[in-house]
């Protein structure tokens, strides 16, 4: 007969959920939150750190990408990709905030800083906000306009960035996402994007288009990336149909996110 005196295994790790995600300030901030084991001594804390990810150019470096979405449209995998440009209307931006953080869903902005006013205290909160909630910034020039030579193109997304690095008070700001002004998605614009390893984020879907098109793309297998602007109409076309889209992306396996957040990595 043999005894076996086996020491005793070691205790998993407690984990305790202090806070519910669904139910406390936590979704009303949009915070994302970091899972910490607690010991016994600190169980009086909370065992969340709050986390919040900032999303720039940097979080790109080491990833393999085409400079442009018409090379490979799959890349989103079944995401739906949330697009918002222009940033001339102040108090729709503002509004088109405050709807993705009541849903907690993130956007790649495409803003023009002359509509940016560095002197309005209310102007860099905003764009401070939208920044430390996880929210991508991309270039979409200075002034909405269509530039005519590579060179004018890094003249202008220098002074871009460096009008943002001012506006958000951090001198590691940077881009990877870029979309041209109108679409003019031209020989110079490519060219200026290919030198400068940039990523070009063409769209699939406007306002114009209902829920069925967007049911059809992805019955088509095509990536789903959907252009709004910061103005009124598409603020109230959001709000009507967010459920609904993401509710879409969520029966074909997808999320509904910003371009960083939908790449599947
Ligand atoms: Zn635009």
């Amino acid at each position: 007969m043999f005894f076996f005196f086996v020491k005793d295994k070691p205790k998993p790790v407690e984990y305790r959920i202090v806070y519910d995600f669904k139910e406390d300030i936590c979704l009303e901030y949009g915070y994302k939150y970091m899972f910490t084991p607690i010991s016994k001594k600190d169980s009086c804390f909370s065992p969340y750190i709050r986390k919040i990810s900032k999303v720039n150019g940097n979080k790109y470096e080491g990833m393999s990408l085409p400079h442009d979405t018409n090379s490979n449209w799959t890349m989103f995998g079944k995401n739906l990709v949330l697009t918002i440009d222009d940033s001339y209307d102040f108090e729709q931006t503002r509004r088109m905030f405050e709807l993705l953080k009541h849903y907690n869903i993130t956007a790649t902005f495409f803003p023009n800083t002359i509509f940016i006013n560095p002197n309005n205290q209310e102007h860099i909160k905003l764009w401070r906000d939208i920044y430390a909630s996880g929210h991508e910034i991309g270039y979409h020039t200075t002034d909405h306009t269509r530039k005519k030579s590579v060179v004018e193109l890094n003249t202008d997304f220098i002074s871009f960035t460096q009008r943002f690095r001012e506006i958000l008070d951090d001198n590691n700001f940077s881009i990877k996402v870029v979309r041209a002004p109108y679409g003019y998605f031209d020989k110079v614009w490519m060219q200026w994007v290919k030198e400068n390893n940039l990523f070009n984020v063409r769209w699939s879907m406007t306002e114009s288009e209902d829920s069925n098109y967007l049911r059809k793309l992805y019955s088509e297998n095509r990536g789903v990336v959907l252009l709004l602007h910061n103005k009124r109409s598409d603020v109230e076309l959001l709000e009507n149909n967010i459920d609904e889209y993401i509710s879409i992306a969520k029966e074909n396996g997808g999320k509904m996110g910003s371009i960083y957040d939908s790449l599947t990595k």
